[in-house]
């Protein structure tokens, strides 16, 4: 009987493993028609300057509209990253990012220090001819390099550090910047650390959130602009959500800002009116 019921669970472990891995192959594929049905799009969230309140960028964040339903990226991008679709879907949000970098840099000609932030995955930083693409699409736009920031995660940074020294390093060559994104949720080594090519440090929300009360994150935080400030990156916060999280941080003179507290990742519309108000935020 023991035996019977054994086999039966292992049964029902398979099923739902099965239909686990029937519907991300589904979702998979339909994410590979994603693109030409254009069910993608992108929101762009304010970064704010955490010294004089002025938006001084936005990140561009991945959105899809699938059949299914508006599906989040937590979800999707990892499923994305597995199969390789990411390398489709990451060239799209570069192109559509560009694009719309172009157009403001056109109608807001005042705001000529305004930066895009586009992520970037590791699949696809490591992919053949990834610096040669983000060349062509700067060349497409004519946008100017320095307004665009790639941002590359720690760990993704620190998979194969020798190889991301190289990668940074020919992509700062085209003149964009380099952010280390989710920082402090990685492994880095600070002698691998001290060798990529890169400009800004992300520090992840998980130190961010609850500055204001948590002493740890406290600590945390202040080590990390610290070490950032020694290696002349500028520090952007990510998920401020209070303004205790915001008073903390310009305590420790962190450099920029971005979390609901100043605005959630907004709609095209919305950032173009945000650019045209152009009043700094409350800090
Ligand atoms: P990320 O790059 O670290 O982006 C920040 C995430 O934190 C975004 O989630 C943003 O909406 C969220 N966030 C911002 N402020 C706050 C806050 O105050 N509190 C909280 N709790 N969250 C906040 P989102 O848009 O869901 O994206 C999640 C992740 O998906 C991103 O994390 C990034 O790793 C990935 N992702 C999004 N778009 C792309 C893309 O175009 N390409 C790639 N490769 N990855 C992307
Ligand atoms: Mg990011
Ligand atoms: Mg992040
Ligand atoms: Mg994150």
């Amino acid at each position: 009987l023991a035996k019977e019921k054994g086999r039966h669970r292992i049964a029902v472990f398979d099923d739902a493993l099965r239909q686990r891995t029937v519907a991300r192959s589904k979702m998979d594929q339909a994410l590979r028609y994603a693109v030409e049905r254009n069910e993608l799009f992108l929101m762009y969230q304010p970064k704010v300057s955490l010294q004089t309140g002025k938006l001084c960028g936005f990140e561009a964040l991945m959105r899809w509209r699938s059949a299914q339903g508006l599906i989040s990226p937590v979800e999707f991008i990892p499923l994305a990253e597995e199969s390789g679709t990411i390398i489709q879907l990451g060239h799209w949000a570069l192109r559509a990012a560009c694009r719309q970098l172009r157009q403001w840099q056109n109608d807001y000609p005042a705001l000529d220090d305004l930066t895009v932030a586009v992520n970037v995955s590791v699949r696809q930083l490591f992919q053949d001819g990834f610096v040669e693409s983000v060349q062509a699409i700067i060349d497409e736009f004519g946008i100017y390099p320095s307004a665009l920031e790639l941002e590359i995660t720690e760990s993704a940074a620190m998979s194969n550090p020798a190889q991301a020294v190289r990668l940074l390093s020919d992509l700062k060559r085209s003149g964009v910047r380099i952010a280390l994104d989710d920082f402090g949720t990685g492994y880095s080594s600070l002698a691998h650390l001290q060798k990529l090519p890169i400009d800004v440090l992300k520090i992840d929300r998980a130190f961010v959130n609850g500055l204001g009360e948590r002493r740890e994150n406290a600590e945390i935080a202040k080590l990390v602009i610290a070490l950032a400030k020694t290696l002349n990156l500028e520090t952007v916060a990510e998920g401020v959500e209070t303004t205790d999280d915001m008073r903390a941080l310009q305590k420790l003179q962190a450099d920029i800002a971005q979390g609901y507290l100043f605005s959630r990742p907004m709609s095209v519309n919305e950032a173009e009116q945000q650019l045209r108000i152009g009043s700094p935020y409350l800090v």
